[in-house]
């Protein structure tokens, strides 16, 4: 198929890798040139703007930061037209990037009114798992839609969940990542704790993972250096899953819960240690850089 891919980093770039080893046409733009030169060494085409990118696609994929990126690059900004303005045609769009449910039904209302189907298709599986191909899709929209992008997203994904209308994606993937915020910061106290009662940490975790204490945060992203061979946190924390990310993730998490009058005491105690830890610097680092925040007074 003829695909184009808006939006080139962490993810985005690995994703946009995998449909060109399955075989597709992918036409890319990123605001960073670096990002559509490394894609056009692995045969990707290039667009010299979003819309160019989009000309002859048959779908839109876009991967960006926030809803803002998402809501520009579809609506417009300043007076200057969006993207669903500039298809002449009418290619199914895709909008994998994790933004509050109310910003892609924005998007998804004004897509349908000018007769294109939207989905927001936001992913589970970190940088490893778009690397692997093996990404969790969680998608909001219309059965048909979903049917239609699923080969596509089988390109980049193992498992594709259909979460229900436009927004349902994002409500399902928030409450996920709300719950990642909680174990990593849960893993990274944790870890802090035994290594500053006299314990190795790489025992400990081994431990831990054998136990009851097991997930996610701790058996495939290991917070502390040098426990993990190829994690975030054994090349400084560079790459990965910015602190950033995580800090918006459960920003929207704490938007929907006064939305819904939901109590999340966790979801709000791991947003503010995100936050502050942003605060401190260290928001362009990999988010399991949160160990930081535990090991202040280490050796003391
Ligand atoms: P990133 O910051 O590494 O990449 C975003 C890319 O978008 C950058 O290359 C940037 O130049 C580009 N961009 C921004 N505005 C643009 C525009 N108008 N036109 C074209 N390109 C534009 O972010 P990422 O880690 O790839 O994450 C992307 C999304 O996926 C985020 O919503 C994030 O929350 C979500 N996500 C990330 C991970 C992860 O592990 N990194 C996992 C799951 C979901």
């Amino acid at each position: 198929m003829k695909i184009a891919f808006i939006g080139l980093g962490n993810m985005g770039a690995p994703m946009a890798a995998n449909l060109l080893q399955a075989g597709h046409d992918v036409c890319v733009f990123d605001l960073v040139e670096a990002a559509m030169a490394d894609l056009e060494g692995q045969g990707a085409r290039r667009g010299e703007s979003a819309e160019a990118a989009c000309r002859d696609a048959e779908v839109v994929i876009s991967m960006l930061p926030a809803g803002t990126h998402v809501r520009s690059l579809y609506l417009g900004r300043e007076g200057q037209a969006g993207l669903l303005d500039a298809l002449g045609h009418r290619p199914l769009i895709i909008d994998a990037s994790t933004i509050s449910p109310d910003d892609a039904r924005t998007v998804g209302v004004a897509a349908t009114e000018r007769g294109l189907t939207y989905l927001d298709a936001p992913v589970s599986g970190g940088v490893g798992g778009a690397k692997a191909g093996s990404l969790t899709f969680i998608v909001g929209g219309d059965a048909q839609g979903f049917d239609q992008a699923r080969p596509v997203l089988e390109g980049m994904g193992k498992n594709i969940f259909h979460a229900g209308e436009i927004g349902a994606g994002q409500v399902a993937k928030i409450c996920n990542n709300m719950l990642l915020g909680i174990l990593m910061s849960g893993t990274a106290e944790a870890l802090s704790l035994g290594v500053k009662n006299g314990l190795d940490p790489a025992v400990l975790s081994e431990i831990m993972k054998q136990s009851s204490g097991g997930n996610w945060a701790l058996n495939v992203y290991n917070p502390w250096p040098g426990v993990m061979e190829g994690s975030a946190a054994s090349r400084d924390y560079q790459g990965g899953f910015l602190t950033d990310l995580m800090a918006k993730d459960l920003g929207l998490a704490w938007e929907l819960a006064l939305k819904a009058r939901a109590s999340v005491p966790m979801g709000s105690q791991a947003r503010n240690l995100f936050a502050l830890h942003s605060a401190q610097g260290h928001g362009g680092l990999d988010f399991s850089s949160i160990q930081q925040l535990y090991r202040a007074g280490e050796g003391q």
